[in-house]
């Protein structure tokens, strides 16, 4: 046999209409993409002209602390609201079997939603201990069939202030996290704890993601050191973080400068708009400010950036069900962005710019990359976006993952 799957008649992104390809998987591996490359396959799939995109990739989803809402609750109304402290009064009833119940459900809706990397953000603290660490690492390797998981651990209660967090850290490290992360609002010295993780990333030789600079004040952004100390270390494209929410504060020349200086050190940025939105202007009673970045900007300036889910139905975002298509559609609709180019640039920010994030060589749509590959309810990429398109079956390495069933109307007689 010559193919183990063949897509056929599919519509890859910004080809034409009547463009449409076959791709054929052999191994795991796009094998062939070709107009026609006939019926010997053990797997044949007619997607007839239906748009197929590589699988998409989430850098910054906290799987660990998903699905606690109903523990936890939420301020009513305006009311300060306290996210942090709301899920760290339940953290210590967390046990492994909790934590991995909670996860495993939010990641297979992900898969059911197209995303096929994952990076999940993970806190350790001697409240959880390693419990949390412990109950997502076991979905590595039992979900490798659907996604590949990688875990940043990171200290969400504070490090420098939170004595033993940093020994947890390490255990953590030493026992699978691949990537480190950081929460420097929960220390009192900010740039200590910046300072500290970088060190730590040094030793381990690892990644780093940062949840940085949530805030109001542009003329106050960790995200400066950040940037110098990337260059210092020469971590220059392995280091990203999420929220930045200071910069949609700037003015559009200062967010142009801090664009070229993300762009210069190799520092991205995740937009993380459901939080965002949950979160900033609880200090105002009307006219309430959105905090969500305008990645666009920074990207003209040349600075990576991505849109991930971030929380899921707990304190610090109530919603969400880990659709990276939704979110896009949330993050283009708040920040006033709807021209057809500009939505097919939202459309790499969850696929090719997140890749980029997590130094994959091997994403996207071409002969000799693993075949992860979803097939998207919609003609193309700003369709798919516009309408927040259901994502009808995936594929990771060529097999397939999941499948969704396409609503159908019943009218009478
Ligand atoms: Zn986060």
């Amino acid at each position: 046999m010559e193919f183990d799957l063949l897509l056929r008649r599919a519509r890859l992104a910004d080809a034409a209409p009547d463009g449409l390809v076959d791709i054929g998987v052999k191994g795991g591996v796009i094998a062939a993409i070709a107009p026609e490359l006939g019926q010997d396959a053990g797997e044949v799939l007619d997607v007839a002209g239906g748009f197929v995109s590589p699988g998409f990739v989430e850098t910054h989803i906290h799987l660990d602390k998903s699905c606690i809402i109903d523990r936890c609750g939420c301020a009513p109304g305006r009311n300060p609201h306290r996210a942090m402290e709301r899920v760290a009064a339940v953290k210590s009833t967390f046990t492994v079997e909790d934590v991995n119940a909670r996860a495993r459900g939010t990641l297979e809706r992900a898969i059911s939603h197209g995303t096929t990397i994952m990076r999940t953000h993970c806190e350790v603290d001697p409240g959880v201990g390693l419990r949390g660490f412990h109950g997502v690492r076991a979905l590595v390797d039992a979900y490798k069939w659907a996604i590949d998981l990688q875990i940043c651990v990171m200290p969400q209660e504070g490090l420098l202030d939170s004595p033993g967090t940093e020994a947890l850290m390490v255990e953590a490290l030493r026992t699978g996290a691949t990537v480190i992360g950081a929460a420097p609002n929960y220390d009192r010295d900010r740039h200590g704890q910046i300072r500290r993780i970088f060190e730590l990333a040094q030793e381990f030789d690892v990644d780093i993601d940062m949840h940085l600079d949530s805030g109001t004040d542009p003329n106050d952004l960790d995200a400066l050191l950040v940037c110098e100390l990337t260059e210092q270390i020469g971590w220059q494209g392995r280091v990203a973080f999420g929220h930045g929410t200071k910069i949609a504060s700037a003015t559009p020349e200062h967010q142009d400068r801090i664009g070229r200086r993300m762009a210069e050190a190799g520092v991205s940025l995740a937009v993380l708009p459901a939080t965002d939105l949950f979160l900033m202007g609880r200090d105002q009673d009307h006219d309430i400010r959105r905090g969500v970045v305008d990645a666009h900007r920074l990207m003209a300036q040349g600075a990576l950036c991505n849109i991930s889910t971030n929380n899921v139905q707990n304190p610090f975002t109530p919603f969400g069900d880990a659709q990276l298509i939704r979110m896009a559609n949330l993050y283009c609709n708040v920040i006033q962005r709807g021209d057809a180019q500009e939505l097919r640039q939202a459309w790499d920010m969850f696929t090719t710019n997140s890749a980029k994030v997590l130094r994959r060589k091997d994403y996207g749509i071409a002969v000799g990359n693993p075949a992860d590959l979803v097939v998207v309810d919609a003609p193309t990429p700003v369709d798919a976006i516009r309408s927040i398109s259901p994502v009808l079956a995936g594929f990771k390495r060529g097999r397939r993952s999941f499948t969704r069933q396409r609503a159908e109307l019943h009218p009478p007689g």
